[in-house]
């Protein structure tokens, strides 16, 4: 049976952030909790796929796949999308099985799975790399790594609906623009496509410079008013005990449960922004979480 998906329109609430470190900079910030837009379906990676999904549906397909780590917020979004919507799931997974908290929701959620390795999961951008997975799945549409790319980012254009219609409710007639972490940078690419250059968007990268984020926004949107901060501290996944202090701190005082590879990463890093003089005493900004709790299950620390 073709997939069909209802028209679900999720809802992110605004909310105030109060942090000492913010008072005294004098610099306001209110947080867009993708994470609480559903107890399954959370964070970002609903937005990233929603233009997807609706791709494979014009295609009448049979049902999607697509791929990730063993910790993956985008497959656990997408295999919980299958199940709350009704449509046949395939994950391809990066290394050698192991059992994690995401991989047994994975399961759970009735998302088929296989495993490819690490030399496998690299071949993931030559061309052919589909086709035998087409095969074995005849009529699944394929979705790239993270949803990414341009359908990708204009499913990321709600956030700026979602933040003006709350506007008012938090007594704010406008805001200075907009800070997030970014992984790919498609998350952030959909902000600057909705903006049109009103107000500058600030991606906080959790993996380091290299990894061609900028280029990765550019090929989404051309030109942009965006500025990439490195909040990677070393690496994708590196943790350490400053962050760890940072978001135990944040999570008391401001009410706000961070995991550390992207959210608390992106917080950390807007504070030592402030810190450092980028943003001055009344300067309102939106910050975007990004969501990911689910991951945090999977780390040891
Ligand atoms: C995937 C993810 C990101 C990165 O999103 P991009 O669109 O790839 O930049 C940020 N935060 C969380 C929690 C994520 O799961």
């Amino acid at each position: 049976m073709p997939l069909t998906l209802p028209s679900w329109q999720p809802h992110a609430p605004l909310q105030p952030l109060t942090l000492p470190w913010l008072q005294q900079a004098g610099v306001e910030v209110a947080v867009l909790r993708l994470d609480l837009i559903d107890p399954l379906i959370s964070g970002n990676k609903w937005f990233k796929l929603k233009h997807h999904l609706h791709a494979a549906m014009q295609a009448q397909a049979e049902g999607v796949i697509s791929l990730g780590g063993a910790h993956s917020n985008h497959l656990h979004a997408l295999a919980a999308a299958g199940m709350r919507f009704g449509f046949a799931t395939v994950g391809l997974l990066r290394g050698h099985e192991q059992i994690t908290p995401t991989v047994l929701d994975l399961q759970r959620f009735g998302m088929h799975l296989h495993w490819l390795g690490y030399g496998g999961y690299r071949e993931r951008h030559q061309p052919g790399f589909w086709q035998p997975w087409q095969q074995a799945y005849p009529g699944f549409y394929p979705i790239p790594e993270g949803g990414g790319g341009l359908p990708g980012a204009l499913g990321c254009t709600d956030l700026l609906t979602m933040v003006r219609e709350q506007l008012p409710a938090l007594g704010w007639r406008d805001y200075d623009g907009w800070w997030l972490a970014a992984g790919t940078g498609t998350t952030l690419a959909g902000l600057l496509l909705a903006e049109a250059g009103a107000r500058p968007v600030y991606g906080a990268m959790a993996v380091p410079d290299d990894h061609g984020v900028a280029q990765n926004v550019a090929a989404i949107v051309g030109e942009g008013e965006f500025q990439l901060i490195d909040a990677s501290r070393c690496g994708f996944a590196k943790v350490d005990a400053e962050l760890l202090g940072f978001i135990a701190d944040s999570e008391a005082q401001g009410g706000i449960p961070l995991e550390p590879l992207y959210t608390g990463k992106a917080l950390l890093a807007l504070r030592e922004q402030i810190n450092a003089g980028q943003f001055g005493h009344g300067t309102r900004l939106i910050f975007v979480h990004t969501g990911g709790l689910q991951g945090r299950r999977g780390l040891r620390l």
